[in-house]
């Protein structure tokens, strides 16, 4: 027998971070008194400061999905010409929600695992030239791809249209300069990068946003930007807010202003790095090799094995929860999340697992293959910080150029040990 510490280990809901759970138990508070305002205006203030916009931020009681339904009935009309960036499930959720609210939407698809290239964004705004909205995942949590979505909103800006970001995951994982490349709308969500517990779903919404707004025709009750915008200013929410969720948030944000966002940021892509070199130093397959984002890496199942076997595996031997595929991925691939409260020794601990698991289900491995290369990551990056050089071969002016976020095959980690030899 074996004790198994019950950990979860997905892209959402997220690993909790201690002092923000500890705070919910104060929600013994009513949230029409100055009491509870202080702690609202507070979240409020410090969730524009770590999204870094001078938008405005607006907080839901609501599961990201609320957020993104938000942006459609509030900022669109009945028939709008939109463009939806649709690389996995979640793209086809923003299709599913223009369809529902009866917009005009040219949906652009890419395979799982891949993206939409901006070139495909460029061409179809010229060819739709009355377009309102430009719709796309920053991450694709789905497949663990990343959007260009500098490039795209580069694109969107010369036009009328607005973009909206599903950052649910991109946030805390990516870098996202929300006012310097004008994304309009970012949508965020408590259970990812905020360490919370799912409930909260955040928005910000940009001036050019908010005049899409003002001739939007399409029916909304319960998530009103407008009136939520004037209770804000008030430090209020329209209706009962998460009052428990607002206090775990306000006490997060406090940890995240502590470490820096660059810091939490740079934490998930150099896990995301870490995981794409020890997979592949197992010889497994990454499922979105192309454009891997940082919050969580897909990878294959090695060929003839279910990817629930490992899913499995890990709950039953380890009481660590990852997540499968999802629709047509289930069974092929298996998720590892970086995003949040991760470090290196939940990473060490899975990747050994993995180890296990493959050699259970009798796939050859070499016991410490893979934890191997997280160490020898972990040490150059270690030793790159400590001489004062840049831990990024971007930074460093070597590389494949794109830094943590985007390195291919661990290449990052390559170039930092001969940055430290
Ligand atoms: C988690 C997630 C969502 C939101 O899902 P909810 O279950 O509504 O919180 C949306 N988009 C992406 C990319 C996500 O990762």
């Amino acid at each position: 027998m074996h004790i198994r510490k019950q950990r979860l280990l997905t892209p959402g809901p997220t690993p909790l971070y201690p002092p923000a759970l500890h705070a919910m138990m104060a929600s013994d508070i009513h949230h029409r008194t100055e009491d509870f305002r202080k702690v609202y205006k507070q979240a409020l203030t410090d969730l524009k400061d770590v999204m870094g916009t001078s938008n405005d931020v607006l907080c839901f009681a609501a599961s990201g999905t609320g957020a993104m339904d938000a942006a459609v009935s509030n900022l669109f009309s009945r028939g709008d010409q939109v463009i939806v960036c649709s690389a996995g499930k979640f793209g086809e959720r923003w299709a599913e929600i223009a369809k529902a609210y009866g917009l005009d939407a040219k949906v652009l698809t890419s395979e799982y695992g891949s993206v939409v290239s901006p070139e495909r964004v460029a061409a179809a705004l010229n060819e739709q030239t009355r377009t309102r909205g430009v719709f796309l995942q920053a991450c694709e949590t789905s497949t663990g791809a990343e959007h260009d979505v500098k490039a795209i909103a580069g694109l969107v800006a010369k036009t009328d249209a607005i973009l909206v970001v599903d950052a649910i995951t991109g946030f805390g994982t990516m870098p996202l300069e929300i006012d310097a490349w004008g994304l309009d709308v970012v949508v965020t969500g408590s259970q990812k990068s905020f360490m919370i517990p799912p409930g909260l779903a955040f928005m910000s919404v940009s001036p050019k946003a908010w005049a899409h707004g003002a001739t939007s025709d399409l029916p909304h009750y319960y998530f009103n930007l407008k009136k939520e915008k004037k209770s804000a200013d008030a430090g209020e929410s329209s209706w009962t807010p998460a009052t428990s969720l607002i206090l775990a948030l306000g006490e997060a944000l406090k940890y995240v202003k502590h470490i820096g966002i660059g810091n939490l940021v740079e934490n998930a892509q150099q896990l995301a790095c870490a995981t794409r070199r020890a997979v592949s130093a197992l010889g497994l397959e990454l499922f979105a090799a192309e454009h891997p984002g940082s919050a969580v890496t897909a990878v294959r199942a090695p060929k003839g094995m279910d990817s629930g076997v490992i899913v499995k595996g890990f709950r039953t031997q380890f009481g660590s929860i990852i997540t499968n595929g999802q629709g047509s991925m289930k069974g092929q691939i298996f998720r590892i999340a970086h995003l949040g409260y991760f470090d290196f020794t939940d990473l060490f601990g899975l990747i050994a697992g993995l180890e296990l698991i493959l050699h259970a289900n009798k796939i050859p491995v070499k016991f410490g293959t893979g934890v191997a290369a997280l160490q020898e990551f972990y040490a150059a990056a270690q030793e790159a910080s400590a001489a004062g050089r840049p831990s990024s071969c971007s930074r460093a002016g070597q590389g494949c150029g794109t830094g943590w976020s985007q390195c291919r095959t661990g290449r990052c980690a390559e170039v930092l040990e001969a940055v430290t030899a």
